[in-house]
């Protein structure tokens, strides 16, 4: 199986001049590309490789201000949304949201991303509270896993934009937790500051599926390391 590079740029860059510097960079086999909505519609005209994501949707489609649905972003030429990323759920989704905007995707026709992950303050209190909090988040979306559309980021919230990523071994120990929820079909990517230094070693573990970049997906000039760092790696 083909490991997965999903490069979420969160609310960056600032110009479609410099969007357009990413795509080129970002367009290779096996790369998702979540771009700010607006400028999605520059990345389907561009990429010819990667393939695009959305880095959020809502799970209603009508009178909501400011509300981008699932179908305007597979209509747009996303195939993939990311769900429950840290920081959407630092600014307020709950389990409940995360569950109701996987099943708009699954409806739409996308894959799901569902973002997983514990703060430090549940590391701090020990590793069966970790298993706890995480497998809570994974029963909000139990019910979509037989879709085959859901696939699991675990993203460490302490280790987010922060430099200091798992080590691959806690990632391991992690995804062997989540598998046990979500059954081997299901493809379960590490994410939290991964770089072109370490992303090589994520990638060397067969119970890694792939990884969600955030940070360095929106450098041009690492994003680049970091493709050519893994190679073509299967
Ligand atoms: C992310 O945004 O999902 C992420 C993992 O960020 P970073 O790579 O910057 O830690």
């Amino acid at each position: 199986m083909k490991k997965m590079i999903v490069g979420n740029w969160k609310g960056h860059p600032s110009s479609i001049k410099e969007a357009e510097e990413l795509f080129r960079v970002s367009d290779r086999e096996g790369v998702v590309v979540c771009p700010p909505f607006v400028f999605m519609s520059v990345g389907r005209d561009m990429l010819k490789k990667a393939v695009l994501g959305a880095q959020d949707i809502f799970w209603e489609e009508g009178a909501f201000t400011g509300e981008i649905s699932a179908p305007q972003v597979k209509d747009v030429g996303a195939s993939y949304v990311i769900v429950g990323h840290s920081e959407r759920r630092a600014m307020g989704d709950t389990d409940d949201d995360v569950m109701k905007k996987a099943d708009a995707a699954v409806k739409a026709g996308l894959t799901a991303i569902v973002c997983v992950g514990e703060s430090a303050i549940v590391r701090a209190e020990g590793e069966n509270d970790v298993r706890e909090f995480v497998a809570l988040q994974l029963s909000a979306i139990e019910s979509f896993i037989a879709s085959g559309k859901i696939i699991i980021a675990y993203e460490p919230i302490w280790a987010i934009g922060t430099e200091n990523a798992a080590t691959s071994d806690d990632a391991v120990s992690m995804i062997s937790l989540i598998r046990s929820v979500v059954g081997d079909e299901v493809k379960v990517l590490y994410g939290g500051s991964v770089s072109s230094l370490n992303a090589e070693d994520f990638l060397s573990r067969p119970e890694i599926d792939g990884l969600l970049v955030g940070g360095a997906s929106s450098d041009p000039a690492e994003f680049g390391r970091l493709l050519a760092a893994i190679g073509d790696r299967d």
